[in-house]
């Protein structure tokens, strides 16, 4: 088994917001991402998911809890160490539009990077550049365009290909393909998954729906309301979703797929609660069509329920 790359240990990020009140984003999950693995993170919008990929990025400090990467904790990081992690911890955003500078020629957006670590200079440079641009699916010429002059999908491989001009060895894809037409996002897990061979890296990818981290991940976990709900191998999850919340996802994936197993849709009730007042024991509890007495006052501990198949569920207790 390969060795952990990233690990993460009781991780809070807690936002004070008006009224005294505090938004639980990231609410005590521990985890870890073995290297040349990809851990997708699935769940809904205000899950937290993207709270944790940019603590991981280091974008963002925690509450409390820590974050190690290749056994150095991000709370005691010489300014040597911090700078290292700086360039091999990058991040693919959404909006592969608002993260270019509208200004700036892609080549030198690629390179900024290149410049700010001392990577290569001159000739060198200019070539890396340009490999980096065929290795992402476009041509050296397009070194000389601006940001407009692409679509999305260009775009979201322009991205990319800054993210790789640093040689970095973890990339956190926050919903990379959310904002693609859907013609668009097979193209760009299929250069993902090629890049993630050749340059060696590790994923940490996130998406807000299963079918389309199914495909990428070796294993998933499940967000709900800042918290894990389920963490399995993406082949394990998918045969035996444990968890409510995992069942209902499941459910709403259309079945085109002939490998998933036809479910009978499971239509959650409402929205998910705010995050500043999450309901008492199982956060899910408010939605969830197994919830039992047990499951307002006591929150449900995180179990190893079968091998590498971990869940927060009382059913499991
Ligand atoms: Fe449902 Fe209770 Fe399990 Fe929460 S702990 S998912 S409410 S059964």
């Amino acid at each position: 088994m390969s060795e952990v790359l990233v690990k993460i240990d009781n991780l809070k990020r807690h936002f004070p917001v008006a009224g005294k009140k505090t938004v639980k984003a990231v609410d005590d999950i521990s985890l870890f991402i073995r290297k040349g693995e990809t851990l997708g993170l699935v769940g809904e919008s205000g899950s937290g998911k993207s709270s944790l990929g940019r603590l991981v990025v280091g974008l963002d400090k925690p509450t409390s809890g820590s974050i190690t990467f290749e056994d150095k904790n991000y709370a005691n990081l010489t300014k040597k160490e911090q700078r290292i992690i700086n360039r091999e911890v990058q991040i693919i955003f959404q909006d592969p539009h608002a993260s270019l500078n509208p200004r700036m020629r892609i080549g030198e957006i690629i390179a900024e990077g290149i410049d700010g670590y001392k990577l290569s200079k001159g000739k060198e440079r200019k070539e890396t550049v340009y490999n980096l641009l065929e290795k992402v699916g476009l041509r050296p010429e397009h070194a000389q365009r601006y940001p407009h002059e692409f679509s999305g999908g260009q775009r979201q491989r322009i991205g990319i290909a800054r993210a790789l001009a640093v040689q970095p060895k973890f990339i956190v894809a926050d919903e990379p393909i959310s904002a693609l037409d859907v013609s668009i996002q097979a193209q760009v897990i299929n250069l993902l998954e090629d890049l993630k061979e050749q340059e060696q890296l590790t994923y940490l990818f996130i998406a807000h729906d299963l079918g389309m981290v199914k495909h990428i991940s070796d294993r998933i976990g499940v967000m709900y309301l800042g918290k894990m709900m389920e963490l399995a191998s993406s082949d394990d999850l998918f045969k035996n979703p444990l968890h409510p919340y995992t069942q209902a996802l499941m459910s709403a994936i259309p079945v085109a797929d002939p490998s998933l197993i036809k479910r009978d849709r499971i239509v959650l009730k409402g929205d998910p609660p705010s995050p500043v007042n999450p309901p008492s024991g199982c956060r899910f509890r408010t939605r969830c069509a197994h919830a039992m007495d047990i499951c307002a006052a006591v929150e449900p501990e995180w179990k190893e329920v079968e091998k590498d198949h971990f869940t927060a569920c009382h059913l499991y207790t």
